[in-house]
């Protein structure tokens, strides 16, 4: 059983203040964001501070109970060994230990904070977002299926991100204690689409894949951008005439506007929540090699343009249950 994947879909929208309700396409979310429109229903902008939010699809499979335990959820990290525990007590010194008090307590709680798992959209977006924000850009990424212990209990409904707000969160705080799953609408990743905060307890067995996938090594979009990449000059480009008393402005070289005017057009191709996130993650750095920067875009677009494969591979990863 699975959620259908659809990087493109429609999204509904909420204007509490106003009341007015609306369907809209990333696009316009990210105009919309960046106060180039309105409301549709009453004209104000974005950074009035109560904005649209996504209300989440009340259509989607997951907000049934039954599905959303049978479903493959999903999750990116840079952690191989992702649910284990990190062990928040062995980071700690004496001289810490002495200074926090009860540092047991302190490891604990961290180890039992709620753990997010999504759409595959969603695993997707959070690993483009986590190489821009969060400086992970080189690091190995895995993608994670995750499915659920069948008797889990699932808040009934879906919550606004509680995360929005308050960071790290535990369910304690969002739920009674035999709740063990809550489903919320996802604001950053994917926005619209439904996540869930879970207790680390609630999963039964996961399924690791290392990604981006490779790319196929005779591939004819990664030899033609290489030659292309390899034939550019990594001289600096000329200042523009107007600022040419200012020499110390960052300046690129022929070669790294190329490869930015190629990663331009690739990310014009994605949901347009992710184009800024995918242009960072593909920054040409002096001394990247054409054709690995070719093969390393690719592999991030087929994250996106051929899901079905990436799916297919998560699938016929061994199951560790735990
Ligand atoms: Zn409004």
């Amino acid at each position: 059983m699975d959620r259908p994947v659809d990087f493109y879909r429609d999204r509904q929208m909420r204007h509490d203040r106003c009341g007015h309700t609306c369907i809209v396409d990333l696009a316009w979310y990210e105009r919309y964001a960046e106060s180039a429109h309105g409301c549709p229903g009453c004209g104000d902008n974005a950074d009035l501070g109560d904005a649209l939010r996504f209300t989440g699809d009340p259509a989607d499979p997951v907000l049934s109970d039954g599905f959303a335990a049978e479903v493959m959820w999903f999750h990116t990290t840079t952690r191989q060994d992702w649910p284990t525990p990190i062990d928040f007590a062995a980071t700690l010194s004496d001289d810490i230990r002495r200074m926090m008090g009860d540092a047991d307590g302190w490891a604990l709680r961290q180890s039992s904070k709620a753990l997010h798992i999504g759409n595959y959209e969603s695993a997707v977006h959070n690993m483009l977002r986590r190489m821009r924000d969060q400086g992970g850009k080189g690091e190995q990424f895995y993608l994670f299926g995750v499915r659920l212990r069948p008797d889990v209990a699932i808040l009934p409904g879906s919550m606004i991100d509680p995360c929005r707000n308050w960071g790290d969160v535990w369910l304690d705080q969002i739920a009674s204690p035999e709740i063990d799953v809550v489903r919320y609408v996802n604001v950053y990743e994917d926005p619209g689409g439904l996540s869930a905060a879970i207790r680390p307890s609630a999963i039964a067995a996961t399924q690791c894949l290392p990604i981006p996938l490779a790319v196929a090594g005779d591939d004819p979009w990664v030899a033609d951008i290489a030659a292309r990449l390899q034939s550019v000059s990594t001289e600096l480009t000329p200042l523009p005439d107007d600022l040419s008393e200012f020499p110390y402005l960052h300046r690129e070289t022929h070669r790294s506007k190329a490869a930015r005017e190629i990663a331009e057009v690739l990310a014009a191709g994605l949901p347009a929540t992710m184009e800024y996130q995918f242009e960072s993650a593909v920054r040409w750095e002096d001394g990247d090699d054409p054709a690995e920067w070719a093969r390393y875009a690719r592999s991030l677009c087929a994250l996106v343009e051929d899901a079905e494969r990436v799916l297919g591979e998560v699938a016929a990863q061994p199951v560790r249950e735990l």
